[in-house]
């Protein structure tokens, strides 16, 4: 689907104009459209159907309650890397048997609260992190449902910070160590092996990587059960790429179609952990134009959004598309130029977007697209700066799903000594 459209020199998110939403709701804001989420998610339910597969939408992508329900609705389950994320999940009545838990650091208070909850899988991390979850479990007289995250060592030609499936990533246990703790976990009390996990990274458009992997898990799985280890499924992770400018993105089946072809005839229930892919392209930042600085080496447009609201650019020096979406009416005269897109931040590293040939003037307000995924999510309040409203667009109608923060509920926490 085209997301966004323009007519008549304005810029639509579904029946919405861009200029409507700034008008209703201020700048600056997030604007996820329905359509594309639904989508995006009906891609892997395509190739999944009548297939024993569940896919778990990487909560840390973008972990608003209105996302969460939409897909809760459409039957997904959710990945979730702290308690904070099972508590939304289960805020918008996500089904705790389609949770799965991921991330190197998990609490004791975090394992309780998901073991009591009734989670599908822990996707254990390390020995240690086997062993507390083995004694919290017991603690609660229950059984705690284990895949081990295994790192399968292969580059998933992603960049650096995203990249984790590599042997000197935090992430996982070494490949040759897994066959020695899934023995160990089997003699655990406390823990109950269910399957096998991994995940090599993020922003993958080159699925070749995702089946390298896939080969080697598979070498261990039969290598278990030759141990008398068997397992009911094999959790992929998420990391499915997205166009973000010039990308080409290959189509979810061409990640899919070879998985399931060397899944076949084996018994295990396909999980995936999809977060960029989901909501990358279902969502933009819009931002207004506060101030043309022109005169020096570079021309700067100053918007009203920065990096405290959108990271991706100063964390990753991650590219962004950046479209004019409703020029401003009041003024004619525009400068057709190449302007580095600066937010209000005080500090250099402070960008959106540089040398973008638009023709701006200010007022105008526009469009930072594919920030669905990562934008919100990363977002602080740097410079004392509320965070963004959202909106969703579901056909004509746009629906605020969270309010603009208020400066009083940045410090709300906090007091001057007595
Ligand atoms: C971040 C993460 C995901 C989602 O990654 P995307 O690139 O957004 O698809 C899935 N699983 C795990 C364990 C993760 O850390």
């Amino acid at each position: 689907m085209s997301f966004p459209s323009f007519s008549g020199g304005q810029c639509y998110v579904e029946s919405v104009a861009l200029s409507e939403i700034a008008r209703d709701f201020g700048t600056p804001c997030y604007v996820y459209s329905r359509a594309a989420i639904d989508a995006a998610f009906d891609e892997f339910a395509d190739v999944l159907r009548g297939i024993d597969a569940l896919v778990c939408y990487a909560i840390k992508a973008n972990p608003g309650l209105a996302i969460l329900d939409l897909f809760a609705r459409k039957g997904a389950g959710f990945d979730i890397v702290s308690g904070g994320e099972l508590e939304r999940a289960l805020a918008v009545g996500a089904d705790p048997e389609k949770i799965v838990f991921s991330g190197v650091g998990k609490t004791a208070d975090e394992m309780r609260f998901a073991l009591n909850s009734g989670i599908c899988c822990f996707n254990v991390e390390s020995e240690p992190e086997l062993d507390r979850l083995a004694g919290v479990a017991v603690g609660l007289d229950k059984k705690a449902p284990v895949s081990l995250r295994v790192n399968p060592d292969v580059d998933a030609g992603t960049h650096p910070y995203i990249s984790t499936g590599l042997k000197e990533n935090k992430f996982g246990v070494a490949f040759q160590d897994a066959q020695r703790l899934y023995r160990k976990a089997a003699t655990l009390p406390g823990i109950e092996i269910r399957g096998i996990d991994c995940h090599i990274g993020s922003q993958i458009l080159d699925p070749a990587p995702f089946f390298e992997a896939l080969d080697k898990v598979l070498l261990l799985v039969d290598q278990l059960a030759a141990d008398g280890i068997a397992l009911r499924h094999i959790d992929l992770g998420g990391g499915f790429g997205i166009r973000y400018t010039v990308e080409t993105e290959p189509p979810v089946a061409s990640y899919l179609r070879p998985i399931l072809e060397r899944l076949r005839g084996r018994g295990l229930k396909l999980l995936l952990e999809p977060g960029r892919r989901l909501v990358g392209n279902a969502g933009l930042l819009l931002t207004r134009v506060e101030y043309l600085k022109t005169g020096g080496a570079k021309n700067f447009a100053v918007v009203d959004a920065a990096m405290n609201d959108l990271m991706r650019p100063a964390l990753y020096g991650a590219l962004h598309d950046i479209v004019l979406a409703a020029p401003d009416a009041s003024n004619a005269a525009r400068e057709l130029r190449e302007w580095e897109i600066v937010g209000p931040v005080c500090e250099s590293g402070d960008f959106l977007g540089k040398s973008r040939t638009l023709s701006l003037a200010p007022g105008d307000l526009l469009a930072v697209l594919s920030a669905g995924a990562y934008g919100m999510s990363m977002s602080s309040n740097y410079n004392s700066r509320p965070r963004a409203a959202e909106v969703v667009v579901d056909g004509a109608r746009a629906h605020l799903v969270r309010r603009r923060e208020s400066i009083k509920t940045l410090y709300e926490n906090e007091s001057p000594l007595p």
